[in-house]
């Protein structure tokens, strides 16, 4: 079983747009175990899509294409495909009520154009667009390779493609075997360190593939294991999990696709009932904006302070004017201070502090990067810790509140 990828655009081309919408469904045909050899990019052109289209229906068992199915003069994907298989095109009726009803919504005049949407090759399924207005399409012959249809819009294409179009791929190539996969996440590891650490592990694995995937400041690995039985499979990756666990379980923070850092942290601060605060001047209430990210935060996040200037961290948080003369604002002692007058001001159980250079010129003679992170916890004395991150001034920023959300977890 093979397949290819056909992402339809001009844009993509001309490097206006990322083709994600490939890489997308790349993923989903892995955990399906449906191996692809080929990815192809063609503009908006109906001779060399069809060209390319022939080529893949010959190379391959199924062709995927993404893109080109909404109402302009320029998405011809569907009416090409229908060409090339020799078949009309039909109208789904339950996609033609959405548009309708939309229309009539929104007041809005339907050009003829719109129908267009509703349009499928006669003989395939049609695909419900949770999205949007596009159907998407999968067609099986029996002489030809099958093909799949599926809208450009990313936000279009990841549901079709997950929620509609993966069950019937899996029913009509899947084999008995079933696919599970799970997610670990690591915080403060290179991926290349994270790979040199495991590459004997990933040599030496049959059962299990081990995926790493890089994101900004973390590292995710994806195990996947092929196995008769679910509960097989999930054996053969506990057992490789447990062995990661053991090589660089120090940095693992988590595990899911969707999960995060700050999820992590928040949710341990929820489940041990401890109030936060942040008092933030690099950061300029990054930190605080991204506790915000994580629903149910308020639980334990009364607010907190953005203290740039010298000044303010005198009047907000009570850093002592004598300590910022003499060691300076980038410094251990202002770190713990503002940590501190945080804490204080808001009667909160943990206080966190960011205080350094952003960047691009030094400050106080100190390179852009060198970061002193402090912590409050309770009654204990105040911490600091210095860091100095690589980067722009955004990633300093943004590596800044990642190596806070760190510390907390710790
Ligand atoms: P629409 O109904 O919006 O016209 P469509 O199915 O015709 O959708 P396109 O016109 O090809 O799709 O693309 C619509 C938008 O979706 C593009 O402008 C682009 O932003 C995004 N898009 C298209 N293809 C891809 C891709 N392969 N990867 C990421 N984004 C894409
Ligand atoms: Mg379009």
């Amino acid at each position: 079983m093979q397949a290819e990828i056909i992402a339809v655009g001009t844009e993509i081309l001309l490097g206006q747009i990322t083709n994600t919408n490939s890489t997308h469904i790349a993923r989903g045909l892995a955990e399906l175990g449906i191996d692809s050899y080929y990815q192809t990019v063609v503009g908006d052109n109906p001779q060399r899509l069809s060209a390319v289209i022939e080529i893949a229906a010959q190379r391959n068992d199924l062709v995927i294409l993404t893109g080109g199915l909404g109402p302009t003069a320029d998405d011809l994907t569907k009416q090409t495909l229908a060409h090339y298989l020799n078949v009309p095109l039909v109208e789904d009726a339950a996609a033609m009520q959405k548009i309708t009803d939309w229309f009539a919504k929104n007041e809005q005049v339907m050009t003829a154009n719109n129908r267009q949407q509703a349009l499928y090759p006669q003989g395939a399924q049609p695909l419900v667009n949770h999205n949007g207005m596009a159907v998407g399409a999968f067609y099986q012959s029996s002489d030809s390779a099958d093909f799949l249809l599926l809208p450009g819009p990313p936000r279009e294409l990841a549901v079709m493609f997950d929620r509609e179009a993966k069950p019937k791929l899996a029913a009509a190539y899947g084999d008995q075997a079933q696919i599970y996969s799970r997610v670990m996440r690591f915080y403060g590891i290179t991926e290349s360190a994270l790979a040199t650490k495991l590459q004997p592990l990933i040599d030496n694995q049959t059962a299990v593939t081990i995926a790493p995937y890089a994101k900004t400041n973390e590292v995710t690995l994806r195990l996947s294991a092929q196995a008769e039985t679910e509960s097989a499979a999930k054996a053969a990756i506990d057992q490789v999990d447990q062995q990661i666990k053991t090589l660089i379980g120090r940095y693992f923070y988590g595990y899911g696709d969707d999960n995060s850092l700050v999820n992590v942290v928040v949710k341990q601060l929820i489940d041990a009932n401890l109030s936060i605060t942040a008092a933030e001047s690099l950061t300029a209430g990054l930190f605080q904006s991204t506790l915000g990210s994580v629903s149910g935060v308020s639980a334990v996040f009364p607010g907190g302070f953005v203290t740039y200037a010298n000044e303010v961290k005198h009047q907000l948080v009570n850093v002592p004017q004598d300590i910022i003369d003499t060691d300076g604002v980038v410094s251990e002692a202002t770190a713990k201070a503002m940590a501190l007058g945080a804490q204080q001001q808001l009667q909160t159980d943990v206080a966190v502090s960011f205080t350094g250079v952003a960047g691009p010129d030094r400050l106080e003679r100190q390179p852009a990067g060198t970061v002193w992170i402090g912590l409050a916890y309770r009654q204990q004395a105040p911490i600091a810790q210095q860091f100095h991150f690589a980067g722009g001034r955004q990633r300093i920023r943004q590596r800044s509140v990642m190596a806070g959300l760190d510390l907390l977890r710790h």
